[in-house]
């Protein structure tokens, strides 16, 4: 049974969207539609009109050309088809090299595809290590270079650009995990130099279930779902048709309500938002954030002086525990998740704080609150109430042990 969440404050929104009603009510009506888009006959010309339509909407929103869109079940699928890759402008790939904190559906599936990889470290603000994959890159033999856009624990904003301008140089491929990034920050494939890159409609208000690997041009994607001629032999098996088109229209409402700021990069972002001074300029993340240190000053903000996507904040405070923390937070109604990765529903420790240096007392009490369409000032405002709640307790909590030692060590 569904329980009714009208009250509830929903501050999860890099872990999913809540669909767009319209994008529902679309996706209802193509549920009716009745053909297979691989028949000839009118009903199966009209399912692969939909489908046409949707590749259209989405490469709109990223700058990619058509030909180019392999569609598959998400964002998770988008990334382990990319590791199918092996061939590059200067010859056949043999070599991996990955950033430190990619997501999962790169890192767990890397070590099975039988390349040689090599793990680029990041700075203390989570930034990728520049000079590693120069030195990576050293090696003349062609590489796949996997550096996600942003990332999904701690919003950090990776320097796109300039990884894909060396990656092309070197006569490798570059797949950019654009997963997260998509729908907040500018993601054209064109301009930040990508080959390759997986997109997943949760996360930018579609349905769960549905995403995309797309290449560039010049790159010739694998397969591994083999047994039919889908996707120009890319991906075999009858398309999602429903999800295509719920993603097809959540790209394109993102590109709609994203307009001019779709065009600039994500420095230039960060820098409009720093230099504007109207009221509403100042964004949610960064109330919060001000709120958090001033209510308490040692709170510690991943990430905090790197690119950050305007949605994201990740942040913790040493022996207050995330879990303890969420599930406070969710008797008062507010949905956040904790900075580590928890897809089993188990809380473990982030490979993303770990390799940004953060140490094990910091990483438990890491919690991630990422904002979205229907968030408000109201909902910092209920944050912050069990926020001080709980640190509060903390802060007594710790006081109160600290005494009673003091007085245990004078009775000896
Ligand atoms: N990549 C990143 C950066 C993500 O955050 C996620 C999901 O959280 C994925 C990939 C996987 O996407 P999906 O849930 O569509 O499989």
């Amino acid at each position: 049974m569904m329980t009714s969440n009208a009250k509830r404050t929903y501050l999860d929104y890099n872990a999913t969207t809540p669909i767009h009603p319209e994008i529902v009510a679309y996706m209802a009506e193509t549920l009716t539609l009745g053909g297979n888009a691989s028949s000839v006959h009118a009903e199966g010309r009209g399912a692969r009109a939909v489908i046409e339509h949707a590749r259209m909407q989405i490469c709109n929103l990223v700058g990619a050309d058509v030909a180019g869109l392999v569609f598959t079940s998400g964002g998770t699928e988008a990334c382990n088809l990319a590791l199918q890759t092996r061939t590059a402008p200067a010859g056949g790939i043999t070599r991996l090299i990955v950033s430190a904190i990619e997501h999962s559906a790169i890192l767990e599936p890397m070590g099975a595809c039988g390349m040689s990889v090599t793990i680029l470290p990041v700075d203390a603000q989570g930034v990728v290590d520049l000079d590693a994959l120069d030195k990576a890159l050293e090696d003349p033999s062609p590489a796949l270079v996997c550096v996600m856009a942003a990332n999904n624990e701690t919003g950090v904003v990776q320097p796109i650009a300039e990884i894909g301008e060396k990656t092309r140089k070197h006569g490798s491929v570059f797949f950019c995990d654009g997963v997260q990034a998509a729908g907040k920050i500018a993601l054209n494939m064109w301009r930040l130099n990508i080959d390759m890159l997986a997109l997943s409609a949760h996360k930018i208000g579609g349905p769960a279930g549905v995403g995309a690997l797309i290449a560039a041009p010049h790159v010739i994607v694998g397969s591994q779902l083999r047994g039919g001629g889908q996707e120009l032999r890319r991906r075999a098996g009858t398309e999602n048709l429903s999800g295509i088109a719920g993603f097809g229209m959540a790209a394109d409402l993102t590109a709609k309500q994203m307009g001019k700021s779709a065009d600039l990069t994500a420095k230039q972002m960060e820098k409009s938002r720093s230099n504007s001074k109207g009221a509403g300029a100042e964004i949610l993340r960064d109330k919060l954030e001000t709120a958090l240190q001033k209510t308490t000053p040692e709170v510690n903000i991943f990430g905090q002086n790197a690119p950050r996507l305007p949605n994201t904040s990740c942040f913790g405070l040493a022996g207050v525990s995330a879990e303890t923390l969420i599930m406070a937070l969710d008797l008062d109604g507010i949905a956040v998740s904790a900075g580590s990765a928890c897809s089993s529903g188990k809380v473990t420790r982030s490979h993303v704080l770990a390799a940004m240096g953060v140490g094990d007392d910091l990483t438990t009490s890491a919690i991630r609150v990422s904002f979205g369409r229907d968030s408000c000032d109201t909902d910092i405002d209920k944050f912050m109430a069990v926020w001080s709640r709980i640190t509060y307790q903390y802060a007594t909590h710790q006081h109160a042990t600290h005494q009673h030692g003091k007085t245990s060590k004078a009775a000896e």
